[in-house]
């Protein structure tokens, strides 16, 4: 028997509660398949921002979730994304964007991870985690990603974003800036999430 929530989305409209049309693009094509149009915020006109105040990936997910659903009524996807180092006490986490200050820059926030990281012995094993939520108004579902590898002390590669020219992800010896796009985009910590999604949202 189909569910309620299936028959809801089927052949319909997701939101992905995301502005980046380049990481809209990559939750697109991990989710082809699922028999509904995936709608970016900037589809919709939703310019808002939306405060992320919660202390876990998963919490600032369901934040953007719960805020865009609220607001259009459809079956809406989120994410939060980030990267951990162990030696730091899981630092940068849920700040990683805005680790070295309000619209710091990836290199301003990759300079001030090595620095902090200076004072630890190598090798600094860290990972990048994903936190994907679904919510249509009852229950989240959530799905998380990691992947694990060690921040090295000087960038190497110019694909990526973040913190990808500073991760060595395990069993590479290419850090995900130097690795192809179609390489990372299969071991990364968003694919595994939304990988996760994918499965239940066909199994709904
Ligand atoms: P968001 O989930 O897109 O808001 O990402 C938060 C921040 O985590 C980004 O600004 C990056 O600093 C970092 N980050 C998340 N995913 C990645 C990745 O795949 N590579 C490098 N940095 C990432």
């Amino acid at each position: 028997m189909l569910s309620e929530a299936k028959s809801r989305f089927a052949g319909k409209e997701i939101i992905f509660a995301s502005k980046n049309e380049g990481k809209v693009k990559e939750v697109r094509h991990i989710l082809n398949g699922i028999n509904a149009k995936i709608l970016s915020l900037n589809d919709i006109g939703f310019k808002d921002e939306i405060p992320e105040t919660a202390y876990t990936f998963e919490g600032n997910a369901k934040i953007k979730a719960d805020a865009v659903y609220n607001r259009f009524k459809l079956p809406t996807i989120a994410d939060d994304s980030g990267i951990v180092a162990v030696q730091l006490g899981n630092e940068p986490g849920v700040f990683s964007a805005r680790f070295a200050g309000e619209n710091a820059t990836d290199e301003a926030n990759n300079k001030k991870l090595l620095e902090k990281l200076n004072d630890f012995p190598e090798p600094h094993r860290a990972k990048f985690v994903c936190a994907a939520v679904y919510y249509f108004g009852a229950d989240f579902f959530t799905a998380i990603g990691e992947v694990e590898g060690v921040i090295i002390k000087q960038p190497r590669g110019a694909n990526g974003f973040g913190y990808d020219p500073l991760f060595l992800p395990n069993g590479y010896d290419k850090t995900t800036a130097e690795l192809p796009p179609e390489i990372k985009n299969k071991i990364s910590h968003r694919f595994k999430a939304f990988d996760q999604l994918k499965k239940y949202l066909m199994e709904l």
